[in-house]
């Protein structure tokens, strides 16, 4: 309890699965909240369950994969508390596990701008303010499918990029104050893997079951 208290937390995709898990978890600890997703109203919901926790939260409506909707999303973080201690670059979407002769370059496109660009546009627009304060975590949800390249072509692809951005990053701002970690989970049981089919999934898990949100949040 209280390891982020006075701490002020972005999450983004923080209505559901591991960025919910994430934002109640952190809530837990003492961190006030800057909640991201597209969808008001179930972020609401979270909102509501993490200020019950006794921390202050507010919601922002915002598309990670739009440069100006993470301007805004940072505007109304500082405008709020008036400072950004943690960034945790957690929305992203599944890509179907589309080979490159399957993919249509919309749909590459697409996964690219929600998994790859909303990580680049949301710590371009964070890190000044970390800069100016010396201080600050950056956490980037990357995917094992980023490591073994083994996914569809271009979740692949934008989740090793989340890898290489967080080095690039950790290495630019090493001895500063500010740190930026990436995390590489296996399958979890969330809503995204709930579309791909759990039991198609668990053949590729040598655990022999999937994840939960919680071990990725903690
Ligand atoms: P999820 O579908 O439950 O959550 C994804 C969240 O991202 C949702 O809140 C959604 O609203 C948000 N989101 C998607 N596109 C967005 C956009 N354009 N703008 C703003 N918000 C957007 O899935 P999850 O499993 O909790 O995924 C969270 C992260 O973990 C993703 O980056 C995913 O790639 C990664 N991941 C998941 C698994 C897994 O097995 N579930 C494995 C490895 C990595």
């Amino acid at each position: 309890m209280d390891r982020l208290k006075g701490k002020v937390s972005i999450v983004t995709g923080a209505n559901s699965g591991i960025g919910k898990r994430t934002a109640e978890i952190f809530a837990d600890e003492g961190s006030d909240l800057v909640l991201v997703a597209r969808r008001l109203d179930k972020l609401k919901e979270v909102e509501a369950e993490c200020a019950a926790k006794g921390v202050k939260v507010i919601s922002v409506s915002a598309d990670v994969s739009i440069y100006e909707d993470c301007q805004k999303v940072v505007k109304e973080a500082i405008d709020a508390f008036g400072k950004i201690d943690v960034l945790v670059n957690n929305a992203g979407i599944a890509d179907k596990h589309r080979p490159i002769t399957r993919i249509e370059n919309d749909w590459w496109d697409h996964v690219i701008q929600v998994d790859q660009y909303s990580v680049y546009y949301m710590m371009k627009e964070v890190l000044p303010y970390m800069e100016k304060a010396h201080s600050g975590s950056i956490v980037n949800i990357s995917s094992i499918g980023g490591v073994g390249c083994n996914a569809g072509i271009s979740y692949s692809a934008a989740k090793a990029a989340v890898i290489a951005m967080t080095k690039n990053v950790a290495i630019q701002f090493a001895g500063t104050g500010i740190r930026c970690n990436a995390i590489a989970p296996g399958f979890i049981a969330t809503d995204m893997t709930e579309k791909q089919g759990e039991n198609k999934l668990l053949a590729f898990v040598p655990l022999g079951r999937m994840g939960q949100p919680e071990e990725i949040a903690q």
